[in-house]
């Protein structure tokens, strides 16, 4: 017989400060965001500060602080290393400068066609959609612009980003983040959800929120009835340690998973608070045991105020080499380090291709293991498939992915010409012009940099087409 999956029951234990308030008034969401703590004062009444703390919670230009009560309520009051305060209390340490610190690590503002909407990748978005979260994290990414009253996102901007949306057909995927999209007001989130769905090109909408984990209590049957409306509808949570695991965050997921929401796990590698292989390993096995898959482990941004929580490379290549075999594929996140400067999320992982000759490859496994895989010598990949009658326009994007194709022989740095004395058209610079349907001839690194052309290569040669 089958056993039924049994959510977890029971509540977090609450400090004395909240021991006589009800629950109803606990679990309304309103109440948490209403009772937040912001000061040395209010959090003296629930922890043990220490000097560092308190340097950190009286310093002048600090990054917001706001903690919801139930977060709080995990926080071990005694300990200065508790995973949790670590995450929320800022330190004194804070405020130290560090080499390559920045203020836009990604390069956000310089991607933005308007306001908030950061358009990075070829056929994907980021809207931002708030600037205000249900707590704040001490090395969010976003620290210029989250939480602060006078950086808010308001009509006139979501007009601007789904203008732009409806003009820009290569966009599939809309991610909403800010701040946290679940602060906000229900009915200007699903009028949000209502303008994105009336888009025809875009297919799948996925909302960035840590909100299920500050304050579970959000994630109501109303807030999920509505949110179901606009599948397919995906939401990435953001859970760095098993502690942040409670019945609480369990039975919101269940909700969201019950409502046909596919949930994904973003976590930061953060020193002192997950960087060891063990913790990384429970964390996801809890998640997936609550529905949530693990998606990203991000190394720490090179923004101001979390180079304290920075740690090496080699720390988090540890971590995925004690994950891929010791556990199952499903608990295994991508790590990837979002490259300074807006170069975009690149995956990083240990070398599992040892060596390779013609028609072999060798491959070594997590024990040590070393196999050769034989490859097919007459194999031929197809031309073009039956199936998908147009590649995706990803006009100046083609990348690595593009020279594979033969769309051309290399890829630039700016001034490269100059630098080696190539005069821009002789004909080695551009060995392949691409042409269209009429015979009009463009080199390749030309068209390469229009946002307006697609270059597609079939094998025949690369040609090109006008999209918008
Ligand atoms: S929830 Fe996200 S956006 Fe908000 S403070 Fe934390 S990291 Fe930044």
């Amino acid at each position: 017989m089958n056993t039924p999956y049994r959510l977890p029951d029971g509540r977090t234990p609450r400090p004395a400060l909240w021991a006589d308030v009800p629950d109803e008034q606990w679990d309304d969401w309103r109440w948490q965001l209403t009772h937040r703590l912001n000061s040395a004062e209010d959090l003296a009444r629930i922890i043990h500060l220490t000097d560092e703390e308190l340097e950190g919670l009286n310093a002048p230009n600090k990054f917001r602080v706001d903690i919801t009560p139930y977060f709080a309520s995990l926080i071990d009051p005694d300990d200065p290393d508790c995973p949790v305060r670590l995450q929320v209390v800022p330190r004194g340490r804070e405020l130290k400068a560090f080499e390559s610190m920045m203020e836009d690590s990604l390069a956000e503002d310089a991607h933005s066609p308007v306001p908030g909407l950061v358009h990075r990748y070829p056929d994907r978005v980021l809207m931002l959609v708030t600037t205000q979260c249900a707590s704040y994290c001490r090395y969010c990414t976003r620290s210029r612009i989250v939480g602060d009253p006078h950086a808010m996102f308001n009509r006139h901007h979501h007009d601007l980003q789904i203008e732009y949306l409806r003009k820009t057909p290569q966009v599939r995927d809309v991610l909403l983040s800010g701040g946290d999209p679940l602060t906000l007001p229900q009915k200007i989130l699903e009028d949000l959800l209502r303008r994105l769905r009336d888009i025809p090109h875009i297919e799948i909408i996925r909302i960035g929120s840590r909100v299920p984990v500050f304050m579970p209590q959000r994630i109501t049957d109303e807030l999920v009835e509505m949110l179901r409306r606009f599948h397919p509808l995906w939401m990435n949570i953001h859970v760095n340690h098993p502690k942040e695991i409670t019945p609480e965050l369990a039975r919101a997921c269940a909700k969201l998973a019950d409502a046909g929401i596919p949930i994904g796990n973003q976590s930061v590698l953060l020193a002192g608070v997950n960087d060891h292989p063990d913790t990384i390993k429970k964390l996801c096995h809890e998640l997936v045991k609550i529905r949530v898959k693990p998606y990203y482990l991000y190394q720490c941004d090179l923004v101001e105020g979390s180079g304290h929580f920075r740690t090496t490379i080699a720390a988090g290549l540890e971590i995925m080499e004690a994950l891929r075999g010791h556990t199952s594929g499903y608990a295994i996140p991508t790590y990837v380090v979002d490259l300074p400067g807006g170069g975009g999320k690149v995956p990083v992982l240990p070398n599992y291709l040892i060596s390779q000759s013609h028609g072999r490859v060798v491959f070594r496994n997590f024990e040590g293991y070393i196999s050769t895989y034989t490859e097919p010598t007459d194999y031929q990949r197809p031309k073009r498939t039956r199936w998908v009658p147009e590649s995706r326009h990803e006009p100046g994007q083609r990348g690595i992915s593009g020279l594979l194709a033969g769309d051309g022989m290399t890829i630039r740095p700016a001034g490269w010409e100059t630098r080696h004395g190539l005069a821009q058209n002789e004909p080695d610079a551009h060995p392949t012009p691409a042409t269209n349907g009429h015979d009009e001839a463009i080199p390749l690194d030309a068209l390469l940099q229009r946002r307006d052309v697609e270059v597609i290569s079939d094998g025949d040669g690369p040609s090109w087409t006008k999209v918008n």
